[in-house]
């Protein structure tokens, strides 16, 4: 049976329906939770939380990858009572968004040690959670180039994704070449692997998507949503128009198979604000408008939500 873990277990691939496959129940950096200014109680947690999941269901959402990795607020057993609230599957991941969120414990570790440390988490489970990752992020620190800790982590990453046939999700895919190259090294084809941040304000230039999607590699336009037209909109956003432009170039490219969509949304940020009027549910309320009014028909709709992360997702071994 092929399948995919969610937090509350392995569930057939036929089960996941529409995927959103970059979001975030919570995020926030490492040591946010210790600032007083920012506890949110889990009643406030919850509030903000469960209804946009419930919408997300409503719009005919069926699973919700959430891309928090390790140090960000990954909160494991409130993600299984959300999920079993909603009826939302819920994803989580083993990993790290970057280097630069990796506090110093995980940022001295060895490759071995990180590498168990993720095998464990997708093949035992989570803390005690009992719960297995379903997918490993891993991510480009601040600057613009890999460290030695972003490449530790993704070589790490990529001896786990080949053990347990778990895909890759990565933060931002500027500066490739060299984790195009740890992937070889370590036998991962790049079709495990998600490239994402492909679409945002600040990458998209100096993300090469076509070259990367000619070398198998999955590439992520999610950030969907992060617009220049909010009230307040953050520093990665990107003129509405102008994304969705740069999307339908690339599918039109022939690229379709390779792409997967999602808004990057957090349901309840962690030590921020957060980015008002975003939300994951921009997928239904906003993008799959925008496609339709753009001629895309609704097999290729079915493609991006549903086949492409259904196939991406799914346990390789
Ligand atoms: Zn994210």
């Amino acid at each position: 049976m092929s399948r995919v873990n969610t937090v509350l277990g392995p569930i057939p691939t036929e089960e996941l329906g529409i995927v959103a496959v970059h979001e975030h129940i919570g995020y926030g950096m490492p040591g946010s939770e210790l600032d007083t200014r920012w506890w949110k109680s889990p009643e406030e947690r919850y509030a903000e939380t469960v209804p946009k999941l419930r919408r997300f269901r409503e719009y005919g959402g069926g699973t919700f990858v959430d891309a928090t990795g390790i140090c960000n607020g990954r909160d494991v057993d409130y993600y299984k009572s959300l999920s079993a609230k909603t009826g939302v599957h819920i994803v989580a991941c083993t990993g790290f968004v970057g280097g630069d969120t990796a506090l110093p414990f995980f940022a001295r570790a060895s490759v071995d040690y990180l590498t168990r440390q993720f095998v464990h988490e997708i093949t035992v489970g989570i803390g005690d959670t009992g719960s297995r990752a379903g997918v490993i992020k891993v991510g480009v620190s601040r600057g613009g180039r890999m460290t030695e800790l972003d490449k530790r982590i993704y070589r790490a990453a990529a001896r786990a994704a080949v053990t347990t046939g778990v895909p890759i999700l990565t933060h931002l895919a500027i500066d490739p070449e060299p984790a195009v190259a740890i992937f070889a090294e370590e036998g991962l084809p790049l079709d495990r692997v998600l490239f994402g941040h492909a679409d945002d304000g600040v990458n998209a230039p100096n993300t090469p998507d076509v070259w990367l999607a000619e070398r198998g590699g999955r590439i992520g336009f999610d950030t969907f949503g992060y617009e220049t037209e909010l009230d307040d909109p953050p520093f990665w956003a990107r003129p509405r128009r102008e994304r969705l432009a740069h999307f339908l170039d690339f599918i039109g490219k022939g690229y379709l198979d390779k792409a997967l969509v999602s808004a990057d949304a957090n349901c309840s940020p962690l030590g921020w604000p957060g980015v008002k009027r975003h939300t994951v549910n921009y997928l239904f309320e906003d993008l799959v408008p925008d496609l339709r009014e753009a001629g895309v028909d609704e097999a290729t709709i079915t493609t991006l939500l549903v086949d492409n992360p259904a196939d991406f997702l799914t346990i390789t071994t």
